[in-house]
């Protein structure tokens, strides 16, 4: 299934190199993405963690912020880690001055929702969408999905409630980034929606 799929990482800022690592690991043949023409013929599109304000300014800069608006509507299946998830939220909380997003997810991301000490995480989560172990989830200054529209579906949540990953149509997104953990099922799954 995997191994035929042409997938891009958007190549702007972030952890880049983890996701091309992951998604190569599972036999996509793999494409960053930087300007709209890079877009052409891509079966999905990842998003990476990094900082979701500066991938938000480039990709305006570049060019492509429509393209990827046109693209995501158009039913392009899309997966964002923590800032890929804040561009993927149709509503942002404590975003900067101007801040936008791509949107596609009917929810509500708060930036940065982890104060103080727990800024930064790791903790074992039961995601009921991926089979077999729980998942190793690492935190980085992570947003906190606030509120989760009627289009959207919940993935995952912390024993507390907050959700942490979610789900609509063809697009995916995940506060925390396994494809810092070793994790592949996220991107297993995203191949496969891909492939259907
Ligand atoms: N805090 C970052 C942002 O607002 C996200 C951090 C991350 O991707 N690890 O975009």
């Amino acid at each position: 299934m995997a191994g035929s799929s042409r997938v891009g990482v958007l190549a702007l800022q972030g952890d880049v190199r983890e996701h091309v690592r992951v998604l190569t690991d599972l036999g996509a043949d793999v494409v960053r993405v930087r300007r709209p023409d890079d877009l052409v013929g891509l079966g999905g599109l990842v998003l990476p963690g990094g900082e979701s304000s500066v991938i938000d300014k480039l990709s305006r800069t570049f060019g492509l912020r429509e393209p990827l608006r046109e693209a995501i509507a158009a039913g392009l299946p899309v997966y964002g880690t923590c800032a890929g998830m804040i561009l993927l939220a149709d509503r942002i909380v404590d975003g900067i001055e101007g801040q936008q997003t791509f949107g596609g997810i009917d929810v509500t991301v708060r930036r940065n929702a982890f104060g103080g000490q727990a800024e930064s995480f790791e903790t074992d989560l039961d995601v009921p969408a991926i089979t077999g172990a729980p998942v190793r989830a690492v935190f980085i200054r992570a947003p906190i999905v606030e509120e989760v529209g009627p289009a959207a579906e919940t993935l995952a949540a912390l024993p507390d409630g907050r959700v942490v990953a979610v789900a609509q149509g063809r697009l995916m997104a995940t506060s925390f980034h396994p494809e810092m953990s070793g994790e592949d099922r996220f991107h297993r799954r995203f191949l496969d929606i891909v492939a259907a």
